[in-house]
């Protein structure tokens, strides 16, 4: 018997997995893993895979990569929170973070890569504009894997892994991130590629959940709040999954923790539709000038235009579900409370941790948290300065260019030549 099911979450019917992304039934909803294991079960394994048990994977990897959670000291009595939890995902030896590529993107490549060996003979496709690339880069250098990459040229430059990728395939599109998916898509069109799916993937969403799973092991019980910056809200998501799992387990307490998500401004759009209570994300209200409050953010991971929002079991829901908030935080609060992170808890922060940090720090000023309660604050990345103390970091290369709209017609040869020699 399989370990778990997959179902839709808008019909409720039982999908059959071969690395399915979405009901066949067309629903546009997002599928959900169903563990046969009712109670969390930890592992004998390493990193991650100590959570195998929900995760939609059998085997394991031999990495060591997982979430660390522990109780804050100097950020709790600074912000006047007595039981303040920190998950860190990212490098920090001392504390036991081992995500060499340091953001919690690699929870998600590293149960996405098992799930595709057991479930298709096809090779990953990824499009990303960074920490999702490093990952996906990182687990196949280590395991030999192949994937491939497509990253706008900008990006070329934060491609690193500590061993040299060589069984992955980048390649670099001249244009933006939006180009970048519309040419990875071309290349899905062909014969011995497959998606990778993003949020719509259950091994993404339940390996980011694990922070929650750590967070609830550690701490005894599933905490009151959830403290996390988004771009695609699929960490959000995969936390309200984590949590409803812990709340059947019966061990960890009855009440889901309220999803306390932040943007970075000036591109916010999910924090416009959620302060509207509106499901439907509109352009025009949510996400004027686009183009042009991208290029302004602190922190760029953050700025999704198509996140899984109002799609059932997404965002709006997981918001609705556990009467969450969302914030909308500046530049300047972000900087300030990434330095305010470093100083009193001692390692550097992803752009995005620092905007997280600075909506707790909001949150405890302005009383939409009761101070008393379990907070989890989720660092979703961070240690990029302490990484280069213990690994040489190895450029990743572009294996060819593209011009933004390229087709698959142009780089066929090269990608069919790949597939043969896997
Ligand atoms: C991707 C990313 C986020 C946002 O995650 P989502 O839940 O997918 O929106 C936050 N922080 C870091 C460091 C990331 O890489
Ligand atoms: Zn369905």
């Amino acid at each position: 018997m399989s370990a778990y099911t997959l179902r839709c979450v808008h019909c409720g019917e039982e999908v059959p997995e071969h690395y399915t992304l979405s009901c066949p039934q067309g629903h546009p909803s997002l599928l959900r893993a169903d563990y046969a294991e009712q109670q969390l079960n930890l592992k004998n394994a390493p990193g991650i895979f100590h959570f195998g048990s929900w995760l939609p994977i059998q085997g394991t990897l031999p990495i060591d990569a997982g979430p660390v959670s522990y109780q804050s000291e100097a950020l709790a009595r600074e912000l006047g929170l007595p039981s303040l939890y920190i998950g860190f995902n990212g490098y920090w030896p001392e504390r036991g973070g081992k995500i060499t590529t340091c953001s919690f993107k690699e929870l998600e490549a590293l149960p996405t890569m098992v799930r595709a060996r057991e479930t298709t003979n096809k090779i990953l496709v990824i499009a990303s504009a960074g920490n999702t690339a490093r990952a996906f880069l990182q687990v196949s250098a280590l395991t030999g894997v192949p994937v491939v990459v497509v990253v706008p040229e900008k990006a070329l430059p934060r491609l690193w892994t500590t061993v040299p990728a060589e069984k992955a395939c980048v390649i670099a599109v001249r244009g933006d991130y939006t180009d970048a998916i519309r040419f990875s898509r071309e290349v899905c069109s062909l014969p011995g590629y497959i998606e990778e799916g993003g949020a719509r993937n259950v091994a993404r969403r339940d390996g980011m959940g694990t922070v929650m799973l750590d967070a609830a092991v550690t701490i005894g019980r599933i905490p009151d709040y959830y403290f996390q910056a988004i771009g695609s809200g699929t960490g959000g998501i995969a936390a309200w999954e984590a949590a409803m799992r812990l709340k059947a387990d019966g061990r960890f307490g009855t009440a889901l923790p309220s999803l306390h998500l932040s943007q970075n401004l000036p591109f916010v759009p999910m924090v416009s539709a959620w302060n509207d209570r509106r499901r439907d994300l509109i352009a025009e209200t949510d996400m004027p000038d686009a183009q042009k409050c991208i290029s302004c953010v602190y922190s760029d991971v953050l700025t999704n235009r198509e996140p899984p929002y109002a799609v059932p079991g997404g965002v709006f829901d997981a918001m609705s579900a556990t009467d969450g908030r969302m914030y909308a935080v500046s530049n300047g609060e972000a900087r300030a409370a990434g330095a305010l992170f470093t100083e009193l808890e001692g390692i550097d922060l992803d752009p995005a941790a620092a905007v997280c940090t600075a909506s707790l720090l909001r949150a405890c000023e302005s009383g939409s948290i009761d101070k008393s309660r379990t907070v989890l604050l989720n660092i979703t990345g961070g240690g990029y300065e302490r990484v280069r103390e213990d690994y040489p970091l190895v450029p990743v290369q572009a294996a060819f260019c593209v011009p933004a709209g390229a087709t698959a017609g142009d780089v066929k040869t090269e990608l069919a030549e790949m597939v043969n020699h896997v």
